[in-house]
């Protein structure tokens, strides 16, 4: 699946009620076709209209995004929670691509996300874990319960002033809020990633890397120096 793959949808307009056959991108191939990484990131691919009235409204279904140059495919499925993807024909379509970095993810805000990562040269898993430890940082400044905080995304990276920054929403009102790191911390992830996350790198399929499988990391390696704490004593 090399090129980018687009199929022809009939699509009933909630407003006027006319059809209106329009072209879906199922997949994006950034590498053959740079002019569609834009329409992503501004959404504007996911954009539909009638042509009849002229309604306008955001399509939300599956979309593979593929940079072969960057080496990392993103697969799109709206609101998946499985940890691995269960496509038996599409993993075998990629199960030879060797060293590419291959994720699900559920809604459209991790999806940009994770494309600003992977072209930052970034490792997403240690991007995650660090995030969740900021987020406890945000979560004590704030007074917040830490399940407050209910999603954050790399917003910035830059290498020049060593620091990185995650956008954080809080609360039901969901109020954003900015929070810079020092690119340490990022560094210190990537050590623990690299030491525990062994199994999950090794992984052929496209998988789901998120808060839930930071706070799985995190909670192992909190466990490994509890045990180590204790060993020492005797
Ligand atoms: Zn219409």
């Amino acid at each position: 699946m090399a090129n980018s793959g687009v199929i022809k949808k009939r699509i009933v307009c909630p407003k006027c009620n006319e059809t209106t056959i329009s072209k879906l991108y199922t997949s994006v191939n950034v590498t053959n076709h740079p002019e569609l990484r834009e329409y992503v990131m501004n959404e504007s691919l996911f954009k539909w209209k009638c042509h009849t009235c002229g309604y306008s409204a955001n399509l939300t279904y599956p979309v593979l995004y593929n940079d072969m140059k960057k080496r990392f495919m993103i697969y799109l499925i709206p609101r998946i929670d499985h940890f691995q993807l269960a496509d038996k024909a599409l993993e075998e379509d990629f199960k030879n691509l060797k060293h590419i970095n291959k994720r699900i993810v559920p809604d459209f805000n991790t999806f940009k996300e994770k494309i600003f990562i992977f072209e930052s040269g970034l490792d997403d898993m240690a991007v995650e874990l660090t995030k969740l430890a900021i987020s406890k940082i945000v979560a004590k400044n704030q007074g917040v319960d830490e399940s407050e905080i209910k999603e954050g995304y790399l917003s910035m990276y830059n290498t020049e002033n060593n620091t990185m920054g995650f956008t954080y929403f809080i609360g039901e009102e969901r109020s954003p809020y900015v929070q810079s790191a020092r690119l340490e911390i990022y560094g210190k992830s990537k050590s623990v990633v690299n030491e525990l996350a062994v199994k999950d790198k090794k992984l052929k399929g496209f998988i789901r890397i998120d808060r839930e499988w930071a706070e799985n990391i995190l909670y192992r390696y909190k466990r490994g120096r509890q045990v180590a704490k204790n060993s020492s004593k005797w």
